[in-house]
């Protein structure tokens, strides 16, 4: 069975002392792993040493937010797979929208990254989804595609093992539209059916797929509770921990319903 990931992803918020605060309410109610749910914070570059300190006896995992395809150099305001080991990263988020829409980051540039990381020992959190304007002209699927192809390029299953998939549509990210649990499931299910078509049925059937876009204590257990969702990747509601536990404890009932 697969297990429930419930990811924040803080984007550019918080400071030291807000940051060390959320994650220390979360550390101390963040469910143990053998619940069935794992729980993940990806916080601003500054501040992953000090969350690390204060996150690591606890089951909350660090991840981080974007990571640059070269082991070190000439690469200003850049930070490599081993510079997010070294702080204490498991995790790292490849692909956001918003690196893709507003860095302007490309799949090529996303499958480098994709491969380094999975070659230095960090989980990929490899996010795709459409743009509205795409749903809107029935291309959501062939965008969905496109993205896992060109970001899974040359990844073989046995290097794919710890990747996690997070599908975000861009027009439900941060906008407080969310995607009906139909129009999610129907997404998760399209990746799910590209990866036994890339992969094998019995890998598509491990790996995880994330659902992401304006997800709140009000919509996470009836989105998490479709078939092919297996957790959520959260912006806005990770920020406090008001929000973030009861998203966390919606995934933990389904864990064990
Ligand atoms: C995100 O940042 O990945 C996200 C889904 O944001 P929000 O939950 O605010 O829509």
């Amino acid at each position: 069975m697969r297990r429930f990931l419930v990811a924040g992803n803080w984007k550019m918020n918080t400071n030291r002392a807000s940051g060390a605060e959320l994650a220390g309410a979360l550390a101390v109610n963040a469910p143990a792993s053998e619940t069935g749910v794992e729980v993940l914070v990806c916080p601003p570059y500054p501040y992953l040493a000090g969350i690390s300190d204060v996150v690591s006896k606890s089951a909350v995992q660090l991840g981080a937010q974007d990571v640059y395809f070269e082991a070190s150099g000439a690469f200003t305001g850049e930070v490599s797979v081993e510079m997010l080991k070294d702080v204490g990263c498991s995790h790292v988020i490849i692909g956001h929208s918003e690196r893709r829409h507003v860095m302007g980051e490309t799949d090529e540039m996303i499958n480098k990254k994709v491969k380094a990381a999975i070659a230095g020992g960090l989980t990929v959190v490899l996010c795709v989804g459409e743009l509205l304007s795409e749903r809107e002209a029935g291309k959501t699927e062939s965008v969905l595609d496109t993205q896992m192809a060109g970001g899974l390029a040359d990844v073989s299953e046995e290097d794919a093992k710890d990747v996690v998939i997070a599908y975000e549509p861009v027009w439900a990210i941060g906008t407080g539209v969310t995607a009906s649990p139909e129009q999610a499931e129907s997404a998760h299910e399209h990746l799910r059916k590209w990866v036994t078509s890339r992969y094998n049925a019995a890998f598509s059937d491990k790996i995880r797929i994330l659902y992401g876009g304006s997800v709140k204590a009000d919509n996470a257990e009836i989105l998490m509770g479709q078939p092919n969702v297996d957790g959520a990747l959260v912006g806005g509601a990770s920020l406090k921990p008001e929000l973030f536990i009861p998203i966390i404890e919606a995934a933990r009932k389904l864990a064990n319903s």
